[in-house]
C-alpha cells in the first residue's frame, strides 16, 4: 500500500467513525433532515503553509490546517495542536466534536479545530515562536472575535496563545484579547483556565458519585496521558482521597497499586522527568513498590475510573473487553473507536463521553472571552461555581437522556447536542419552516 493510499484511508476513517456517532444518535431525535445534511461537512476548511526561519538559518515550511465545522449557535470555537500526527482529517474530525460539544453544554458557539503538522518537542523556543506568529499570519483572516476563536489544545500552551493574540493584534492595529482562549492571566486569560478541563471532568465524576455513593478512598483512578487535562483531573481527585494508582505519558506508565502521590508527580513531571522515571522516585511512590508499565497495560488495568487524557483511538476493537475499569472518562478527544463504544456498553462500562468529559475546558474559555468583551475579571471561585453548575446540569441531563431513550451515554449526549444544534439550524429556516407558510410577521 503506498503512502497516499495510507494517509487517503486515514482521512475518510477519522472522520466518517466522528460523523458515525452523530448519525446513531439522529435516530432518538425529532431534527429535520436538512439539519443533519447541514451538519455532515464542515462550513469552512483552510490550508495553509507555515514559512518558519529556523535558528540556523534555513526555512522549513510546515503544513497547517483550520477547520470551521458549523456556526449556527454563534462564531465557531476550538483549540490548535501542534503534533506530527495532524492531518486534515484529525482537524476535520476535532472541528465537529467541538461543534457537538459545545452543544452539549449549552455555550453559545459552533466548533472549528486547527493544527500544524510539526513535532514541537524538536523545535528551540524562538522556533516556537515564529512557528506560532507565522501560522496567525496565514489564518488571520479566517479567526476573530466574532468568527471563529482559536485556544490550546494538544502541544499549545497559555504562552502560545498570547504570542498569537499579539501577532493578530499587530495584523489589525487593535488588540482584541477576545480573538483566542487559553492565554495567560497577564494577557487576558482567565483565572480557573488552567485546570479547567480535568476540574470539567471531575464534576462530572462528582455527579456519579452523588448518584451511586461511592467511597473516594476505595475507588482507584487510572489517567492515560499525564499533561494538562490528566494532571488536573488526577490532582482533584487525589484530593478528595480518591486513589490515583497509574499515570502515563508518551514514553510510557506508572503503577502504583497502592497510589501515587499526584502532587509529587505533578512537580516531577512538570519539572522535565518522564513518567516511567517516577518509579525511582520515591516522594511519588510514597515508598511503595511501584512498577512501569505501557500505556497499553494502563488501559487494561484493575481500577475503577479509567480516563484517557491523551490522543485518539486507544480504546478500540482489540482491547475493549480487556477493559475492566467501571467507568470511562474520555478527558481525550476521540479516545474509543464506535466499534469499542459498542463492546463496553455490552459490558456495562458507563463512558462519560469526550463532548461532556472535557467540556470544561472551552466552558472556561467561553467564560475568558465573555470577560475579554465586557472589560472584566472574575475571582476564581465564580469561575469555578459557574463551571460546576454547568457540568453538573448538562452532566444529568445525559444520563437522564440515556435512561429515557435506552441507549449508551455517548448517544444521549450527542442526541441532547442535536437537539440544540436542530433548533438554531430550524431557526435560520429550513424546508419545513417554508413549507409550513410562517413567515416570521408580527402581525
Ligand atoms: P498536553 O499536551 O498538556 O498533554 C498530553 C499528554 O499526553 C502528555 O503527557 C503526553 O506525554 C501524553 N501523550 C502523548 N502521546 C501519548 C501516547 N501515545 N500515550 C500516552 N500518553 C501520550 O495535552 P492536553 O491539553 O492535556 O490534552 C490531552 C487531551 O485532552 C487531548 O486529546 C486534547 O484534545 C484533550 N483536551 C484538552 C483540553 C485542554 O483544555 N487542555 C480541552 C479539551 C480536550
Amino acid at each position: 500500500m503506498t503512502t497516499d493510499t495510507t494517509v487517503a484511508i486515514k482521512q475518510r476513517d477519522l472522520y466518517a467513525e466522528a460523523l458515525s456517532r452523530l448519525e446513531d444518535a439522529r435516530r432518538h431525535c425529532n431534527i429535520h433532515p436538512e439539519v443533519f445534511e447541514r451538519l455532515r461537512r464542515p462550513k469552512a476548511i483552510l490550508m495553509v503553509s507555515v514559512p518558519v526561519r529556523m535558528d540556523d538559518g534555513t526555512l522549513q515550511v510546515f503544513e497547517g490546517y483550520r477547520v470551521r465545522h458549523d456556526d449556527s449557535r454563534g462564531p465557531s470555537k476550538g483549540g490548535i495542536r501542534f503534533h506530527p500526527q495532524v492531518d486534515l482529517s484529525e482537524v476535520k474530525a476535532l472541528a465537529l466534536w467541538m461543534t457537538c460539544k459545545c452543544a452539549v453544554v449549552g455555550i453559545p458557539y459552533g466548533g472549528a479545530k486547527g493544527g500544524i503538522s510539526v513535532d514541537p518537542k524538536k523545535l528551540s523556543p524562538m522556533e516556537l515562536e515564529r512557528l506560532s506568529r507565522s501560522y496567525v499570519q496565514q489564518i488571520a483572516d479566517f479567526i476573530g472575535p466574532d468568527v471563529d476563536i482559536p485556544a490550546p489544545d494538544v502541544y499549545t500552551t497559555p504562552r502560545i496563545m498570547a504570542w498569537m493574540a499579539d501577532e493578530y493584534a499587530k495584523i489589525t492595529r487593535a488588540k482584541s484579547p477576545a480573538v483566542i482562549t487559553g492565554k495567560p492571566i497577564a494577557a487576558g486569560g482567565s483565572l480557573g483556565r488552567d485546570d479547567a478541563t480535568g476540574r470539567g471532568a471531575y464534576y462530572c465524576v462528582k455527579e456519579l458519585e452523588r448518584i451511586r455513593g461511592w467511597t473516594p478512598g476505595k475507588t482507584k483512578v487510572a489517567v492515560q496521558g499525564f499533561g494538562n487535562a490528566g494532571q488536573h483531573f488526577a490532582a482533584l481527585l487525589a484530593a478528595d482521597g480518591y486513589s490515583v494508582v497509574a499515570i502515563s505519558d508518551s514514553v510510557g506508565g506508572l503503577h502504583c497499586p497502592t497510589g501515587i502521590d499526584v502532587k509529587a508527580a505533578i512537580a516531577a513531571k512538570n519539572g522535565g522527568h518522564t513518567v516511567p522515571h517516577l518509579a525511582r522516585d520515591a516522594a511519588v511512590t510514597r515508598g511503595s513498590p511501584c512498577k512501569t508499565i505501557t500505556n497499553a497495560e494502563l488501559l487494561t488495568l484493575d481500577v475503577d475510573i479509567l480516563a484517557p487524557a491523551a490522543l485518539e483511538n486507544q480504546i478500540t476493537i482489540d482491547n475493549a473487553a480487556q477493559v475492566k475499569a467501571k467507568v470511562v472518562v474520555e478527558l481525550a478527544n476521540g479516545p474509543t473507536t464506535s466499534s469499542a463504544d459498542k463492546i463496553l456498553h455490552q459490558r456495562g462500562v458507563v463512558v462519560i463521553p469526550d463532548i461532556l468529559a472535557n467540556a470544561g475546558g472551552v466552558t472556561v474559555s467561553y467564560f475568558e472571552w465573555v470577560q475579554n468583551r465586557i472589560g472584566m475579571a472574575w475571582e476564581v471561585e465564580e469561575v469555578h461555581n459557574k463551571l460546576r453548575t454547568v457540568m453538573a446540569r448538562e452532566m444529568t441531563a445525559v444520563l437522564q437522556r440515556a435512561q429515557r431513550i435506552g441507549t449508551d451515554t455517548r448517544t444521549a449526549a450527542y442526541a441532547h447536542a442535536l437537539d440544540r444544534l436542530g433548533e438554531a439550524i430550524e431557526a435560520q429556516g429550513t424546508a419545513a419552516f417554508f413549507a409550513s407558510g410562517a413567515n416570521g410577521d408580527e402581525a
